[in-house]
């Protein structure tokens, strides 16, 4: 079925679409202000010229029938080019209206070989039969009033619903027999006003003057062409009407340069400004054909290669989602592995410590849990939509944090010091995530801390509000500080300088600081080491951002 867009009557309206049609074909999209403008300049410099041309109009230009034939080719080669561009849009779109105007197109063209073959003067040298005095303007006509037909059936059949379209499968024999259909009439039509040059009106006195009869030809054609323009006028607005108004006022200034101004006297300069006229009223479509396939193609191209981008996104955040699971799992797996071992220890002593081995085992437990509950909370971080958030107290999940570390703190002889806010307002956010972030701060500074000898090794987690609707964390080590090198790559999802580092940890906190709301830095602390601070809007300012997914 053909679209069936409501009336866009201005320029630069969107045609809605059925969904059948592809929006960006010439026959569906609208014009840009651009494209509307450049219409508009065009119709003023051909009135323009027209102008200037009116006054010299009726002198003759002798012996130029020797153009005659570049002008036919130059025509003939423009209008088949159109007619084939428009049958290869019909084959997509399977659009009556878009074959009735290729045929149109066809019709015109073939037609101006005969017209250019009878023309008296111009093959004679070659031996070509007479063909009488009529048949060039005769041949004429027919071209003159065919094409603004098959352009009004272009336009009344455009908005006629799903009779204007042709059934599927049928496109190939449709255009060979509607090229074999204006050949046969083409040729057919030649033979017959060429045989019957007598039976002819009388639309000539001589080779170059027309006689009364030839009035009714630019007449009808001018109405046609008027006919033409108000149906366009009145359709929804697509690139091709709007340059096949164009083309017809482009007609109807030949017309009247061709049978007003130079008083249809053949080879005079109004004459031939006429037929540059005509070439160009030829050549317009196929212009804008050539450039909306350009487009076409460079829009292809760029879709290919986003399309191509987002692949490659989706996966490195697949490689990104897997990785980070990896790393936030590792932490309870290796607290876990530790337990099991400290409960075997405490059961295989000769005299069991059952109490040990329970606690042991409740650690093992209590470190299951919380990597079920990381490996969900990273899987609904990378899911679309939002999070449920509840409300957090941050000195709570400081200190729950601090308590899981002290052991490993303990082992790397550092001391884990804690300056909280005791009227720190709550957050919105996810515990696990947010849980998360700390424990992996506070992991990084045990880490940058391990090799540090000669001073003290601490780390100081702080808690403060930051006015009145944020509240500010900061994590703080003596550690070995950041290198100024990688200092602007270390929220880049796997980078890291650890052997064994996955460089996930810092992404990860980023991410999910951002997706609450807040934000993430770090400085250097004072003589040694580094500071992770980040912001959070507190509960009574609920962030703009909160749902958001998390990078
Ligand atoms: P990983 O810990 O796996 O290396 P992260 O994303 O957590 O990944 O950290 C990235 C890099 O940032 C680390 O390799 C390290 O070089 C640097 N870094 C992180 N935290 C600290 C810190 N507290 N002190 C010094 N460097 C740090």
């Amino acid at each position: 079925m053909i679209d069936q867009p409501a009336r866009a009557r201005d320029f630069g309206q969107s045609r809605p679409h059925a969904g059948e049609n592809p929006p960006f074909l010439l026959t569906t999209s609208s014009p840009g202000r651009s494209q509307r403008r450049l219409a508009v300049c065009v119709l003023v410099v051909l009135v323009g010229a027209l102008v200037v041309t009116a006054p010299f109009a009726r002198i003759p230009l002798e012996n130029t029938e020797a153009l005659l034939p570049a002008y036919a080719a130059a025509v003939f080669v423009n209008e088949v080019i159109t007619a084939s561009l428009l049958l290869a849009l019909f084959s997509v779109q399977r659009s009556r209206a878009v074959f009735a105007l290729s045929i149109g197109y066809l019709f015109s063209g073939v037609m101006v070989i005969p017209w250019a073959l009878t023309f008296p003067g111009v093959f004679e040298s070659l031996g070509l039969p007479d063909a009488g005095l009529q048949s060039t303007a005769a041949i004429a006509t027919l071209r003159r009033l065919g094409f603004p037909i098959f352009v009004l059936a272009y336009a009344l059949l455009e908005d006629s619903g799903s009779s204007a379209r042709v059934s599927h499968g049928s496109a190939r024999s449709v255009i060979l027999a509607g090229v074999a259909g204006v050949v046969a009439i083409a040729c057919g039509s030649t033979w017959l006003i060429v045989t019957s040059d007598d039976a002819l009106p009388g639309f000539m006195k001589d080779t170059r003057n027309v006689a009364a009869p030839w009035q009714y030809v630019p007449a009808t054609a001018v109405c046609l062409y008027l006919v033409g323009l108000c149906v366009l006028w009145i359709r929804p607005r697509s690139v091709l009407n709007l340059w096949l108004m164009v083309v017809l006022c482009t007609l109807l200034i030949e017309i009247v340069i061709l049978s007003y101004l130079s008083a249809g006297l053949r080879l005079s300069l109004g004459w031939w400004a006429g037929r540059l006229y005509g070439l160009l009223s030829a050549s317009l479509v196929l212009l804008v054909l050539l450039s909306e396939k350009t487009t076409l193609y460079a829009r292809l191209v760029r879709s290919v290669s986003a399309e191509r981008r987002a692949r490659e996104a989706r996966l490195t955040a697949m490689e990104a989602l897997s990785a980070s699971i990896a790393h936030e799992v590792n932490q309870p797996l290796a607290s876990m592995v530790t337990n099991a071992d400290a409960g075997l220890r405490w059961l295989g002593r000769q005299s069991p410590n059952v109490d040990e081995a329970r606690a042991a085992l409740k650690r093992i437990v209590d470190d299951g849990h919380r990597a079920a509950k990381v490996i969900e909370g990273i899987t609904t971080m990378f899911k679309k939509g939002a999070q449920e958030r509840v409300s957090v107290n941050m000195n709570r999940l400081i200190e729950e944090t601090l308590r899981r570390c002290r052991d490993e703190a303990r082992l790397g002889r550092i001391s884990v010091q804690a300056e909280l806010d005791a009227d720190l307002p709550p957050v919105m956010g996810s515990p696990v995530q947010l849980q998360q972030v700390i424990s992996n701060l506070v992991a990084n500074a045990i880490d940058a801390m391990t090799a540090v000898a000669g001073r003290k090794r601490v780390i100081c987690i702080r808690s403060a509000r930051r006015n009145s609707d944020a509240i500010l964390v900061s994590v703080e080590d003596s550690g070995t500080g950041l290198d100024p090198k990688y200092r602007d790559r270390i929220f880049e999802p796997f980078f890291t300088t650890r052997s064994d580092g996955m460089g996930m940890g810092l992404m990860f906190c980023q991410s999910v600081i951002e997706a609450h709301g807040g934000r993430l830095w770090v400085t250097d602390n004072e003589p040694h080491g580094a500071i992770f601070h980040f912001t959070l809007p507190s509960a009574d300012d609920p962030p703009s951002t909160a749902g958001a997914t998390v990078r």
